[in-house]
């Protein structure tokens, strides 16, 4: 086992040989926010034949050339062309067929002449301007052609990916299948958010901060509930998260006498790979695995609220994102302007939680205040994480940071009022 690691090594280890999970048909109505497993190619053209952009007339564009505001030309009018429905034959010389948005161009017309610009009177139709060969046409496949490749293994279905996926007839579709992620929380001191306080007991508050994340990152979370510190308690309490893809647990991972998780982890054949990445908050994270393969990932969390959501945020929330099949494995990254000077001792790379304020092009990072790790008002009111590297002492105001943004709405213009 590794200790005292930095970040990006830490984040190597975790990523190192997970794959997207096996996959999964599931209904593409349910399919928003997963990926898709296989690549879709098209059985269908879209549009499968020539059909109308517009509401108004199905012309032969040769017969209305001379039409103008001085010299209206008229067409009889033969016939009428609902959406999804027929042409009854096709279109002679001299004839327009009344034709509704997304029907089929009947043989023998090659344009459409939009209603606004025709004049029906009995059973003729009069044209004051000659259109273009194949206007407000939508021709035959120029959305999809049978055959081709339209969405690539790895896509991540949103409401366009899903509009696609309904048009092509694919009711079901192949997605990788979501991580199932157990959640323990260990400590004497735990309760329940409905429980008595008193006596110095405090809120599990990681289970659900924890859970959030997992949903936010497309996983399915499991609560475990709270394991007292006892070697006991917590080696059932992880056992029965053994058959997850994750086990995140929580506290218990320091150098306390009641710091079980590492002995007990050893004891159920989790070999760990690491315990300690130089960065704060998170410092005592471990991290193990199953040598046959079978077994979870599994994470120890430290128990403090902003150090268990950090770390979260930055070693499982990319294992989760890579076995979800997702390409794109980190947050956005930006630029921005320190709003005040930071200072630290080099060593540990420092995450600090930040505002974030636009003006004049620039971003604007501000402390959040406190930085404590058991200062979880520090994290509500983050809008990204400010990267105050390793070796770094000093970042001077006015300066320039990287700032992992968690909240892209900072990155639109706000509304007024
Ligand atoms: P530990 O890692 O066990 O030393 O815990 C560090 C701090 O985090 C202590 O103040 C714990 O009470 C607190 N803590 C531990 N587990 C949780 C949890 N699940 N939710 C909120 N706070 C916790
Ligand atoms: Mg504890």
């Amino acid at each position: 086992m590794q200790q005292g690691i930095e970040v990006e090594e830490a984040r190597r280890l975790v990523l190192e040989g997970a794959a997207p999970l096996p996959a999964e048909t599931v209904s593409t109505a349910d399919a928003f926010g997963r990926v898709l497993a296989a690549p879709v190619t098209s059985g269908r053209t879209l549009p499968p034949a020539d059909c109308s952009a517009m509401d108004g007339w199905a012309v032969r564009a040769d017969d209305l050339a001379a039409a103008s505001g001085g010299a209206p030309r008229r067409l009889r009018v033969a016939f009428e062309v609902p959406a999804g429905g027929r042409a009854p034959r096709a279109l002679g010389p001299g004839e327009a067929a009344r034709i509704f948005t997304g029907a089929a161009l009947p043989p023998g017309a090659d344009s459409i002449v939009m209603q606004e610009d025709a004049a029906a009177e009995g059973g003729e139709v009069a044209f004051t301007a000659a259109p273009a060969r194949g206007e407000h046409v939508r021709p035959a496949g120029e959305d999809v052609r049978a055959g081709e490749e339209v969405l690539p293994a790895g896509t991540l279905l949103g409401p366009a990916q899903l509009g696609v996926l309904a048009s092509l007839g694919r009711s079901v579709v192949r997605v990788h299948r979501r991580p199932r992620v157990a959640l323990l929380s260990g400590g004497d001191e735990l309760i329940e958010p409905d429980e008595d306080p008193s006596g110095g007991r405090i809120v599990a508050s990681n289970a659900y901060s924890l859970a959030a994340q997992c949903a936010e990152a497309g996983a399915l979370a499991t609560n475990l509930g709270i394991a007292r510190d006892t070697r006991e308690e917590l080696e059932r309490g992880l056992a029965a998260g053994l058959t997850a893809d994750v086990l995140v647990s929580s506290a218990g991972v320091s150098v306390g006498d009641h710091d079980h998780v590492r002995p007990v982890l050893g004891k159920l054949g989790c070999r760990l790979e690491f315990w300690g990445v130089r960065m704060k908050p998170g410092y005592p994270l471990v991290f193990g695995r199953f040598d046959d393969g079978r077994g979870p990932r599994v994470f120890g969390l430290p128990g403090n609220p902003v150090s268990a959501m950090v770390t979260f945020e930055l070693f499982v929330r990319p294992l989760l994102l890579r076995l979800a099949g997702r390409r794109v494995l980190a947050r956005p990254v930006l630029r921005a302007v320190l709003g005040e000077t930071l200072r630290k001792k080099p060593g540990r790379a420092h995450y600090v939680r930040v505002t974030l304020t636009r003006s004049g092009g620039r971003t604007l990072a501000t402390s959040t205040g406190n930085q404590s790790s058991g200062v979880l008002r520090s994290m509500a009111l983050a809008q990204g994480l400010l990267v105050f590297p390793a070796a770094a002492t000093e970042l001077a105001a006015g300066a320039e940071a990287e700032v992992l943004v968690l909240d892209p709405d900072v990155l639109a213009a706000p509304e007024p009022g």
